[in-house]
């Protein structure tokens, strides 16, 4: 419905539906189930609190393996063994992630059949296991995962470890301090995964105003549609309706479409070309906008400038009593031209506190990379990211349209609606001078 709404409304602005006549691109998608798994050690089925499976894999049935221990990991305790193609337990320290872990990454590189990793204190195992029960809910990807490897890993508890080779975790341990890890006796494990995989279509919303003399050029103004849909667990209301993240910036992308198309139809339209895009599958990983800078219905080479918007309807609690701001991100990275552009543009119209926080290279938010804009910079596109900070009703059903600050909403989309005018308009185009 929100892309019938959107498509509807280029359509009045008479926006040119540029992908065969629609303004519809397809982007399809594959959705996984999250996995069904059993684990038994030898023949004995593990209590399903002593495990959870982490990744994605499928198997034909049951799988049997047998089972090495391998310590930590370490390059000394691994030269002695034989892992190829043999399921492997090793102890990992559960305050390092799981996630790109380097012991993991290493043991598959060596083609092990399957991971059990072992957390060494139940604590973190508990931490661990609760964050990876409630995020394995499956996913929406572009590639088919079952092209590729299975990645997923079992973790264990502590307690699971030693009996996994009929043994304790003391006498692990031991053989770990004493560099006797090769003398554990091989066990066995049986296991199998099992996830549906299904295809789902969706689409990104295009709406073109062609530029006049220099109209091979394009410049891009997007928004996410997408929210993250219905919290199965919240009490009341469940509907996320995303009213700041990011109907604000939808709604931005169409105003300022507005404003080009009436300058266009008074004969004052730009000398480049816009594309107006939102995109859809944004919260499960910047999915729309990614098809398009690798199916992208203009020349990357020919796109000057992405200007995202996601959230600019409301204030976060730093700014709760400031002056009009937006946190302004990425206009420095590729085009000192364009930085420069920016403040001048906000200085000359719209006058808002630009907060470069989320700016600096080392923030841990690394919001730079968190959304769709991301997807052209990393194309050598220059970009600007529009944001409003993360306030209290982020990703929840309480992210409600009566919270917005329509005023604010206005001038910071104005603020876009400018430097998109001059980036436009001007005479030469925005010099790509970092990498
Ligand atoms: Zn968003």
């Amino acid at each position: 419905m929100a892309a019938a709404f959107i498509a509807s409304y280029f359509d009045d602005l008479n926006l040119a539906a540029p992908v065969a006549g629609s303004h519809y691109q397809p982007v399809p998608l594959f959705q996984t189930s999250a996995p069904v798994v059993s684990l038994k050690a030898g023949a004995t089925e593990v209590n399903s609190e002593s495990y959870v499976f982490y990744g994605s894999g499928h198997t034909n049935g049951e799988v049997s393996l047998p089972l090495v221990f391998a310590g930590k990991g370490s390059d000394a305790d691994l030269a002695k063994l034989d892992i190829k193609g043999k399921a492997v337990l090793f102890f990992l320290d559960g305050s390092t992630s799981i996630r790109n872990n380097p012991i993991i990454a290493k043991l598959r590189d060596k083609g092990v059949g399957q991971l059990i990793v072992a957390i060494e204190k139940n604590e973190d195992f508990t931490r661990m296991s609760g964050l990876i029960k409630r995020f394995s809910g499956g996913g929406l990807n572009l590639e088919n995962p079952q092209g590729e490897e299975a990645t997923g890993s079992f973790i264990v508890s502590p307690e699971m470890a030693g009996k996994f080779f009929n043994t304790t975790n003391e006498k692990l341990t031991k053989a770990i301090q004493s560099r006797q890890v090769s003398k554990i006796k091989l066990a066995s494990i049986q296991y199998s995964i099992k996830q549906s995989i299904t295809s789902v279509m969706s689409e990104n919303i295009l709406g073109y105003l062609e530029g006049t003399d220099k109209k091979d050029e394009v410049v891009v103004v997007t928004a996410h549609y997408d929210h993250v849909g219905i919290s199965q667990h919240a009490e009341g209301d469940k509907i996320n309706n995303g009213a700041d993240d990011d109907g604000s910036g939808t709604v931005a992308v169409l105003a300022i479409a507005k404003a080009f198309a009436q300058a266009k139809k008074e004969g004052n339209g730009p000398r480049r070309s816009i594309l107006f895009m939102t995109v859809t599958g944004e919260e499960k990983g910047l999915l729309g906008s990614e098809y398009y800078s690798e199916h992208p219905v203009y020349p990357l080479d020919k796109t000057v400038v992405d200007l995202n918007i996601d959230m600019i309807g409301r204030r976060d609690p730093q700014h709760k009593d400031s002056a009009p701001y937006v946190y302004v991100i990425g206009s420095d990275r590729l085009s000192s031209e364009l930085h420069v552009l920016s403040e001048r543009t906000n200085k000359t119209y719209t006058n808002l506190i630009f907060d470069y926080l989320y700016n600096a290279e080392d923030h841990p938010d690394k919001i730079y990379y968190r959304s769709d804009h991301w997807n052209f910079a990393k194309k050598n596109i220059p970009i600007v990211f529009y944001f409003d900070g993360i306030h209290e009703d982020y990703h929840k059903p309480s992210d409600e349209v009566d919270k917005i600050e329509f005023d604010l909403l206005a001038l910071r989309a104005k603020n876009v609606f400018h430097l998109a005018w001059e980036i436009a308009n001007r005479d030469t185009r925005l010099v790509v001078d970092k990498k």
